[in-house]
């Protein structure tokens, strides 16, 4: 339960003084439902105003506050702005001109009356003018800030209103006992958190108030990462080495990459030790990570133990369980899999095999972490494409076995470096940065989807040639049954051109069965183009596939089109991925796409998005139910994130279960950023 201090800052806004239901649901547009949100909606930056007798040269650019007086109106015709013109106090004169003539203007500049303007002072050839000043009274102007606050605003809220609400969100904010390293304070000269809060309200430039605050919440993410790691490791793990009995016999078409070899190296000096693995392995889509983990996987069996591989998809598992029977049977190493789908009988014989140790490997999705599935001895835990999960479901997994299995995630959302850290704090990473050889780059083509028939023509010539395509339809909504609906009517256009039994058609809203014939039948080359939403985003794998088309490729994250990229391009021949653009296109969206366009980096891709987009959108957070950041920009992460992972763990080795003074200031830091469940794990260990 959040301590109770920290209550007056949880409270809904509409508890607030002052503070009704209209500005409550304005409020809500930006995301602003209690107190904390409002105290924490600090300003983008300030404006500086200057009061100045009349206009000169010097003020040009400026935001100016000028006493004038207006003399001529000169309406718009049609189109045109209105102008008045009015003289300041050396007679030069300014034009003020609005645009759709508002009525409001001309009553706010009576002529020949006194009245002072506020705004950006600009020359109009030989002329100087302001476009849409604000207007006072003389009277009104004494109270006028030369220094402002600039806030986020939505319809309804003005910057002075917004204002008001934030400082009264700040309000309920109580001082707290410090939680940052005495010595690291010191050393970066930061201001107590209270104060940090109200100077970046007050002085948006203040660098080092926000910059604490941005460390806090870095800080409050590293500590719940550095928590986990804590408890995953707390209890003492087996150590597996295995003899190679089994690898030595496997056989490959080729060799393994220099990239493959290293991390199956680290790997192996991981699961040797009795503290358990907890390793992150990253690489690009189609780098082989497959490979990386049937070679731990088989490294546990030949020690005795169990390994249980976590896909995020049926789709996934069945393809992973088909790769490795084929390897597998061949080495005399018995695999499994078990899914939501495998019932009866069939679901007996897995759990059996599972108790009595007569299945090795077992794959499937979250069914095989259910309460009734028994392990006789699991010793490796492999999660393909872990960014599709949670940090609280890489918890729950570590918790099957009394002595906890090692631990090996598998991504291939090519995350900045900088962002690794906050997302993964409290695992050991391993990169394959390296490609097998022999691949094709894929040619990508943005498109306008103005030329949709084009496009289709040219799938026409892909498939009379022998070659095979996806076909992904955009997101809509974020609803799964419209997802679901714009396939069908994609598939149906398709399917009237190349014929029924040439287009195939899959979504998350199918049953497995369903998926299931339909992928094999793709896979074994009946189907031609198979229509699909994101359920191919990740993993599968068919070479003969060598064009993908994606429509509304603008809806998409990069990472996740670099994902869908990724579904080609696996044999040797060329491949090729059409974008399909929607007409209306931002500047942002332009500049994603003509990257994805320039480069098959995944790393690189992943780089710049963030840049383009900042951090909340990108790497499917919001999929993952993982948290953004509020306060810290990317650039903060970047420096800060190792300091404040430093911190952290350096906490927890002294006092691991935040009992400390300082320890339990850090506990206010994780509710303050609300990483209460990490503090849940700290009754539950
Ligand atoms: P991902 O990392 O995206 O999971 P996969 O493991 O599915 O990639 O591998 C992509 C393809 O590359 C597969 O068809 C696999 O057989 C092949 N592959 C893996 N390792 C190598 C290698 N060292 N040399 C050549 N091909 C490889
Ligand atoms: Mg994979």
């Amino acid at each position: 339960m959040r301590p109770e201090i920290l209550n007056p800052l949880f409270a809904e806004v509409e508890a607030l003084k002052g503070v009704g239901p209209a500005n409550a649901k304005a409020l809500a547009r930006l995301g602003i439902t209690r107190a904390i949100d409002l105290a924490f909606h600090l300003p983008t930056g300030t404006i500086d105003r200057i009061r100045a007798p009349a206009a000169s040269g010097s003020l040009l650019g400026r935001i100016v506050i000028l006493e004038v007086k207006p003399f001529e109106v000169r309406a718009g015709q049609g189109r045109a702005p209105l102008r008045i013109f009015a003289a300041d106090s050396d007679d030069n004169t300014i034009t003020l001109t609005f645009f759709n003539n508002p009525g409001w203007a001309k009553k706010q500049l009576p002529l020949g009356e006194t009245r002072i303007v506020v705004g950006k002072l600009d020359a109009y050839g030989d002329e100087w003018q302001m476009v849409h000043p604000e207007v006072l009274e003389p009277a009104a102007s004494a109270d006028l800030a030369l220094r402002e606050s600039v806030y986020g605003l939505t319809e309804g809220i003005s910057n002075k209103r917004m204002r008001e609400l934030a400082l009264t969100g700040l309000e309920r904010a109580p001082e707290l006992a410090e939680w940052i390293e005495p010595s690291l304070l010191a050393r970066e000269n930061w201001p107590a958190w209270r104060a940090a809060l109200a100077e970046s309200h007050s002085e948006p430039t203040a660098t080092s108030a926000r910059k604490r605050l941005s460390y806090d919440e870095i800080f409050a993410n590293q500590l719940a990462l550095n928590l986990l790691r804590q408890i995953a490791r707390r209890k003492r793990g087996v150590p597996l080495q295995g003899d190679g009995r089994f690898t030595q016999k496997l056989q490959l078409p080729y060799h393994l990459t220099g990239a493959q070899a290293r991390v199956i190296d680290e790997i192996r000096g991981d699961m040797a030790q009795d503290k358990p693995m907890l390793r992150l392995l990253q690489g690009d889509v189609g780098s082989g990570k497959t490979l990386v983990a049937l070679r731990a996987m088989l490294e546990a069996v030949e020690a005795g133990a169990q390994a249980a591989m976590l896909a995020p998809t049926e789709i996934l598992a069945r393809q992973h369980i088909a790769t490795l029977q084929c390897q597998c049977a061949a080495i005399g190493v018995t695999v499994a899999i078990l899914t939501g789908r495998e019932k009866g009988r069939a679901r007996e014989a897995v759990l059996m095999g599972l108790a009595d140790g007569s299945i090795d490997i077992l794959v499937g999705t979250h069914a095989i972490f259910q309460q009734h599935v028994f392990y006789k001895r699991l010793g490796l835990i492999v999660i393909d494409e872990q960014h599709r999960f949670g940090v609280s479901q890489r918890l729950l997994l570590s918790e099957k076995a009394e002595r906890p299995p090692h631990l090996l995630a598998m991504t291939a959302t090519p995350i900045p470096r900088t962002l690794t850290l906050t997302q993964y704090g409290e695992m050991d990473v391993s990169r394959i940065d390296e490609m097998p050889p022999g691949r094709t780059p894929v040619e990508t083509l943005v498109i306008s989807d103005e030329k949709l028939p084009d496009v289709i023509a040219g799938l026409g010539r892909h498939l009379a040639a022998g070659g095979q395509a996806y076909w992904v339809c955009p997101l809509v909504e974020e609803s799964e049954k419209s997802d679901a609906a714009a396939a069908e009517e994609r598939a149906a256009l398709l399917r009237a051109r190349f014929g029924a039994d040439r287009v195939g058609l899959i979504h998350g809203r199918m049953k497995g069965p369903d998926k299931d014939a339909v992928m094999a039948s793709f896979a074994s080359g009946d189907l031609g183009v198979l229509v699909a939403t994101t359920v191919i985003e990740v993993g599968v794998d068919v070479p003969n596939s060598t064009l993908i088309v994606v429509e509304g490729a603008e809806r998409f994250g990069l990472a996740q089109l670099h994902q869908l990229r990724g579904r080609v391009g696996r044999g040797s021949g060329a491949s090729r991925c059409i974008l399909l653009r929607g007409q209306m296109l931002t500047e942002t969206g332009r500049a994603r796409l003509a990257l994805m366009r320039e480069t098959n980096d995944g790393f690189r891709i992943a780089e710049e998005d963030l840049r383009l987009r900042g951090p909340g959108e990108i790497l499917g957070l919001r999929q993952s139910g993982e948290q953004a950041f509020k306060v810290a920009t990317p650039e903060d992460v970047a420096e800060l994130a190792p300091m404040a992972n430093d911190d952290a763990r350096l906490l927890l080795d002294r006092d691991g279960g935040l009992a400390s003074e300082r320890g339990q200031a850090a506990r206010l830091c994780l509710y303050l950023f609300e990483r209460d469940a990490a503090v849940g794990l700290l009754r539950s260990g």
